[in-house]
């Protein structure tokens, strides 16, 4: 096994810790031999003479120039998510939705139009909505993410993207990426995949014909909770050209390259090229070194965490469908629930997001929230606390009761991102919350509760 020669790919454990490094580990980027990567807190880069700058500011030498355009220590955390989901590169951004973002623009200009699963975080969707929509770009939703036939139908001649999360939030809806994937090629468009639920270690949406990877890098890539930041990953795979006239500002002449394109200037590098210095470059969603720091410190803990999260949240899960007071869980580890797509795309478990609902409705609900004393009422995920939400009158107040239907969020829903504490105390919890459901005390709609808890 150790004979295949120094090309010979290390297993996640190893490159989530090791994966960014030069071969004397992070010394080499030191002057005093630290061997954890600086934080290198700094605007910009000192150039050696005039010749240098202006071979920086050509392109011509890869020096840094100012932390807007990248940073070593944001550069340390890119190498290290583009080795973990197998891509070419990644951009570090300030958070994740300044990762759809910056993905999504470097793609569609006015006049385009996105495909896009209706079982979206709602950041993403109201971006979509809202601020795309006044800039003259489209969106269809597709209400059934595993319908393959709606995805093809939705498609028109000036699309530009098909987007979707691989495990759904809140829903967790697990995405036929493979095959998607082969309808955007069909189309020559590429499909874009928000894998902040999944993470690499648990699906590595590129190796199943994705093209570009976003995340949320403030969820279970950090898992710590104190740092907002996110990524875009680009496969390098997207044939830019073959798609024709479609992406004339990745394939026509450009005014800072001296009239040739991005492709031809970068070739298989032109989306994250363009997206670097054009789009997050001009509209400066730039992380701090000292987050990228604080999320890389979460990087090299993922895989315990993520087996860690898994286990118990299959365990919760399982102890959930058997309460009376619980009508239905939504968790695709659960035996049964879309077995083939889990088999095929999570086979090291399903994640720790996922929802149920409740009986009683709203009211139960707010009982319920209100009785826990361990998980956290908030909105975040992937925290290795476990969180607890009532997505109806939160994350999805803005829709329509008919939207929230459509997309499974029905007055009993409650979301839950188990943390990786002992499960018994977790389970304890829960418990707790379930017993308050049939306490004396009156039930109060959530967005007016008070704080007093019900024992
Ligand atoms: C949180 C989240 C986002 C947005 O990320 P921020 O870091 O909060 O900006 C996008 N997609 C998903 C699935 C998320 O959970």
């Amino acid at each position: 096994m150790s004979n295949l020669g120094p090309v010979v790919r290390r297993g996640f454990a190893t490159e989530q810790i090791h994966g960014a490094e030069t071969p004397h580990g992070a010394a080499t980027q030191s002057p005093h031999g630290a061997r954890i990567a600086p934080i290198h807190l700094t605007a910009g880069f000192v150039f050696d003479d005039v010749d240098q700058a202006e071979a920086r500011f050509r392109g011509d030498d890869d020096g840094y120039v100012y932390t807007r355009m990248g940073n070593p220590t944001n550069a340390d955390v890119e190498a290290r998510i583009a080795g973990l989901e197998g891509g070419a590169s990644a951009l570090l951004l300030a958070s994740g939705q300044a990762a759809t973002s910056v993905a999504t623009l470097g793609i569609v200009g006015a006049g385009d139009h996105i495909v896009a699963s209706a079982h979206l975080y709602e950041g993403t969707r109201g971006f979509f909505q809202d601020n795309l929509g006044r800039l003259g770009i489209s969106v269809d939703f597709i209400d059934d993410p595993t319908d393959l036939a709606a995805w093809t139908a939705a498609i028109r001649p000036e699309t530009r993207l098909l987007f979707a999360e691989s495990i759904s939030n809140p829903t967790a809806v697990v995405l036929d990426i493979a095959a998607i994937a082969r309808i955007a090629e069909r189309n020559a468009i590429p499909l874009v995949i928000d894998n902040t639920l999944a993470t690499p270690y648990l699906l590595r949406p590129l190796e199943h014909g994705a093209h570009i990877v976003v995340h949320s890098a403030s969820k279970f890539l950090s898992g710590h909770g104190q740092a907002l930041g996110g990524v875009v990953v680009d496969g390098g795979t997207f044939d830019w050209a073959r798609a024709g006239n479609r992406f004339p500002h990745l394939t026509g002449p450009d005014r800072q390259l001296g009239g040739a394109s991005f492709v031809e200037r970068f070739g298989a590098g032109a989306f994250a090229a363009y997206t670097r210095g054009v789009v997050a470059g001009r509209f400066g969603p730039s992380p701090s070194p000292f987050n990228a720091f604080l999320v890389r410190q979460g990087i090299e803990t993922l895989s315990l965490r993520m087996e860690r999260h898994c286990a118990n949240a299959l365990a919760i899960a399982t102890w959930l469908q058997k309460q009376p007071e619980v009508s239905l869980v939504r968790y695709p580890g659960l035996d049964g629930q879309s077995p083939v797509r889990v088999r095929r795309y999570l086979p090291r478990g399903a994640g720790s997001v996922f929802s149920f609902e409740l009986r009683g409705g709203a009211a139960a609900a707010a009982d319920f929230i209100h009785g826990l004393r361990l998980f956290s009422h908030m909105s975040h995920l992937g925290d290795v606390r476990s969180l607890v939400l009532h997505p109806e009158s939160t994350s999805h107040v803005a829709r329509s009761e008919s939207e929230r239907l459509a997309a499974g969020i029905t007055p009993g829903l409650v979301r839950l991102s188990v943390g990786i504490e002992d499960v018994s105390d977790l389970i304890a919890d829960l418990d707790r919350g379930l017993d308050a459901l049939h306490a004396p005390a009156t039930s109060t709609s959530l967005p007016s509760a008070p704080a007093a808890q019900i024992a």
